[in-house]
């Protein structure tokens, strides 16, 4: 049989480690009796909170809004009253207000969200919806969704994609979300299509989802979607390694998907939109995998979002001594913390609880020039070049790193154990600070 399609630059073949989730139905969380809705979840210009403390909040109102375009509104998925709003540090390691919300368990909502919405909506009004529901992509990037659908018009966009690779090992929220929310992503992908007359639209997944494919492909009756089976290969998942797998495009460097025509969203994405659009419903909860060793049960999840990781672990049966890292997301561009009052947020994809078992730690050693780490990565750089300059913080040979999509697949080959992503990824921070301040 002939091989899947993928991209053709690097990639690796991690350990999947999908088995521990990826059978376990989704389950609903209720709301616990706090909520910690962090103020700042999307890439753009920053939220203000628009409530204060001793406030009392609906479920569904909007906690935090922001001006400009680039902007993304936080909702409450509890009632109750505003006891406190305080900074947190987030595994990214930036601090963030965080609004602590005292669920009153009553549940009462804004009227008219949650309700099946009935007629025609022109496009400025999708647009709208998808804007004031606090819909962002929630993949990983948290871009504002209504920005990314709504290309400016020179680029003439013809390809929608709804990435459903789900590279990460342990992740299994996509693959739940295909079998359990196949109805709803394909209406979601038809409102997309509609409301911005792109004529094609591809599902793209991996081929270690195969019954979640199986059930998209039996299911979709319009012409105008594909459901596309792919070669598993990490990081199949990342835009432009998708979009060249999926239509032989290749997004130029330093250029975005839209200058080739063409839009991605994650499946999250196109079921939340589907939700705002078909219910009034803003984003006020979201499938996530609780997975490792150390986790008693591993799970999918529906949470609200703003419940605490702690809350995640005690409805997962808890977490067993040997648990040695938390991460937020996969384990290859996750991020660890050791915080457990986090909460969770619009882009946790996943909870992941290893022990020693799952991570080993080895010194870093010298580099061997073994040039296994230029082989691997997906972007054609050269990793053990760029970590060195940026941790001297050669600015004038650094220029590459911008370009790095902080994959991890370089530190994963690497035979001398060398951290090469986290160095190239703080490197590209500070690069970024100098290129703003002007070189
Ligand atoms: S982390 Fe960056 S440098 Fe390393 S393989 Fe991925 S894209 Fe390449
Ligand atoms: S993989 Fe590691 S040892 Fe080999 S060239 Fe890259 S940094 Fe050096």
């Amino acid at each position: 049989m002939a091989d899947k399609p993928t991209f053709t630059k690097g990639g690796i073949h991690p350990s999947e480690r999908k088995h521990l989730s990826e059978n376990s139905p989704i389950k609903s969380m209720e709301a616990s009796e706090m909520i910690y809705l962090a103020v700042n979840q999307h890439i753009g210009a920053p939220l203000k909170p628009t409530v204060k403390v001793g406030d009392r909040v609906l479920r569904n109102q909007a906690v935090a809004e922001g001006d400009g375009v680039v902007t993304s509104k936080v909702h409450s998925p509890v009632s109750g009253e505003v006891l406190e709003i305080k900074q947190m540090l987030f595994p990214n390691e930036v601090k963030g207000d965080v609004i602590v919300i005292k669920n009153d368990g009553k549940n009462e909502k804004v009227s008219g969200t949650e309700q099946k919405m009935t007629g025609k909506i022109s496009k400025e009004e999708f647009f709208e919806i998808v804007k004031n529901a606090g819909i962002i992509g929630m993949g990983g990037a948290g871009f504002p969704t209504q920005i990314k659908l709504n290309p400016p018009k020179d680029k003439n966009c013809d390809v929608f994609i709804i990435n459903a690779a789900e590279c990460e090992p342990y992740l299994t929220t996509d693959n739940r979300m295909l079998l359990e929310f196949t109805a709803e992503i394909l209406e979601g992908a038809k409102i997309v299509l509609d409301m911005t007359e792109i004529k094609k639209c591809y599902i793209g997944i991996e081929e270690n989802k195969k019954e979640a494919f199986d059930k998209m492909k039996s299911e979709n009756k319009d012409s105008r979607i594909e459901i596309k089976l792919l070669k598993t290969k990490y990081p199949q998942g990342a835009e432009k390694q998708l979009i060249y797998a999926l239509t032989k495009r290749v997004v130029p460097i330093r250029k975005l998907p839209f200058d080739i025509g063409v839009i991605v969203q994650n499946v999250a994405t196109v079921k939340a939109i589907y939700d705002a659009v078909m219910f009034n419903k803003p984003l006020t909860e979201r499938v996530l995998t609780v997975s490792g060793l150390g986790i008693k049960e591993p799970s999918n999840i529906l949470a609200p979002i703003g419940i605490s990781v702690q809350d995640v672990i005690d409805f997962c049966g808890g977490i067993s001594e040997e648990t040695k890292y938390m991460i937020n997301g996969g384990p290859m561009m996750g991020k660890s913390f050791d915080n457990p009052m986090l909460p969770v947020t619009k882009t946790t994809s996943g909870l992941l609880f290893l022990t020693d078992k799952e991570v080993v730690e080895e010194k870093e050693n010298v580099c061997i020039r073994c040039g296994r780490c230029i082989m691997a990565c997906p972007m054609g750089l050269n990793p053990t070049f760029l970590k060195e300059s940026s941790d001297r913080r050669d600015y004038d040979k650094m220029d590459d790193v911008l370009d790095c999509i902080e994959c991890g697949s370089c530190s994963f080959v690497c035979p001398s154990s060398r951290q090469l992503a986290s160095s190239i990824v703080k490197g590209k921070q500070k690069y970024t600070k100098y290129i703003k301040r002007g070189k």
